[in-house]
């Protein structure tokens, strides 16, 4: 499968240089050049078929002959080892729990996935490392700090704001050692993120073959349709039309699930739910597209003014407006809107939620007020647990700790504070 970048300026790559380069060289996101629908027999039968099974007739054309099939086939089965269950919340309302791995993260699958990649490619040569340098608001530091753990050939640099992210996130990302090293930022996530973008257009970097873990990276991307098709697989033989809420940030779950439609996942509707971010739910209204700087929220995740997916959904519709509002609403909420949803669901339902799956909650129960014959399925992106700060005073109770956050709380937190991007390179430099 080639790739081609959506600034068309550069040219076609195979999936192996578009997940090393990450972003092309001309700056734009890398796409795959064509999407084929898969056969009918599978989705009549995929509930026959194992996590792994699905996910390998998933991903096979955009990996192509790059991976053998065995190896391919394990990756997966190291990038999937958990569950991925729906749980009814309400009649007709599902929360799709993507947080059973091993940082309690949806992005677990993709950051395992994408490491393991980069390690087949770079499997014969020892001597020519890739650094992965991956800015994070909160969540996406741990994934990728837990999926490359111990990966040959690549050495992880993660930014982080100093004190913008939960106590239980800043340990998942600086007490791992190896080839983890946490840089903590003095300031906000967008000077992280700037950063990391003038990193990689240093030209005197070059040599350290930088690469990103973020979302833009197809190989963290593309396996995040995995998810839209496990749903389907639980709750098919419902035989209703489904709508899928994602509480969004960067947009690349929802992109990823709008892929999987385009395979041929019968999906009715997606709702991009955001926080007050609201640069695509204004979008909607105004047609004009107009980031702004990111506003912190209790959904941390989410606080991206300029969501870098965006731009794979036009092209996922041609561009075409109309047609994309036909699949696709957004809408934003305020974190007072989003602790009364946390109330409300365990009220109703006994259900914890935590504030982005609260966020999607909302725009998913928005939404199903026009689609009165399907079921919804909202995806909950992290465990309570992880926001404990907010979920454990809103809903007056104490929540156990998981193995998985426990085994993290009484290691040693390392990392190196820098405040500019001169502080960066020399790090990587003399690293
Ligand atoms: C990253 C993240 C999101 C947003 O996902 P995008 O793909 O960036 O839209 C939502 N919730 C949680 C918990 C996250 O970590």
């Amino acid at each position: 499968m080639k790739y081609y970048s959506l600034n068309h300026n550069t040219p076609k790559v195979s999936f192996q240089e578009a997940v090393i380069q990450g972003l092309a060289p001309d700056k734009g996101l890398y796409f795959p050049e064509s999407i084929a629908k898969l056969d009918t027999d599978f989705f009549n039968n995929i509930e026959n078929l194992s996590n792994e099974a699905i996910a390998y007739e998933a991903i096979r054309q955009f990996v192509g002959d790059e991976i053998p099939e065995a190896n391919l086939k394990q990756i997966i089965a190291e990038t999937l080892c958990f569950e991925f269950p729906t749980v009814k919340v309400e009649n007709n309302i599902y929360a799709l729990e993507l947080y059973h791995g091993p940082t309690m993260a949806f992005k677990d699958v993709g950051a395992r996935f994408m490491s393991r990649c980069l390690a087949y490619f770079n499997q014969d040569k020892k001597d020519n490392k890739n650094t992965v340098l991956v800015a994070t608001s909160g969540d996406t530091g741990g994934a990728v700090a837990s999926g490359f753990l111990g990966v040959e050939g690549v050495d992880v640099v993660i930014l982080y704001p100093s004190g913008k992210v939960s106590d239980i996130q800043e340990r998942q990302l600086t007490t791992l050692g190896q080839n983890i090293k946490a840089l903590e930022v003095d300031g906000v996530f967008d000077d992280c993120q700037d950063m990391v973008k003038k990193a990689f257009l240093d030209e005197s970097l070059e040599y350290k073959k930088l690469t990103s873990a973020n979302s833009i990276n197809i190989a963290r991307w593309l396996p995040q349709m995995f998810y839209f098709f496990f749903a389907y697989k639980q709750l098919k033989s419902q035989n209703k039309p489904m709508v899928f809420s994602c509480p969004s940030g960067n947009f690349g779950n929802i992109c990823a699930g709008i892929m999987a439609k385009k395979l041929g996942l019968p999906i009715e509707h997606f709702v991009a739910a955001t926080n007050v971010n609201d640069t695509v739910p204004q979008f909607l209204v105004t047609g004009k597209y107009e980031p702004k700087p990111s506003k912190a929220t209790i959904s941390n995740a989410m606080d991206v003014g300029n969501p870098s997916n965006f731009i794979r959904i036009q092209e996922l519709y041609n561009n075409d407006l109309n047609a994309f509002k036909k699949d696709f609403t957004s809408f934003s909420y305020d974190d007072e809107t989003t602790t009364q949803a946390l109330k409300d669901i365990y009220k109703n339902s006994g259900y914890i939620a935590e504030p982005h799956g609260a966020v999607g909650y909302l725009g998913l129960k928005k939404e199903m007020q026009n689609h009165p014959d399907a079921i919804g399925i909202f995806l909950e992106t992290a465990h309570p647990i992880k926001f404990l700060d907010i979920v454990e005073p809103v809903l007056q109770i104490e929540l156990p700790i998981p193995t998985q956050i426990e085994s993290v709380l009484n290691k040693e937190k390392i990392s190196v504070k820098i405040k500019t991007y001169v502080a960066l390179k020399a790090f990587l430099q003399s690293s």
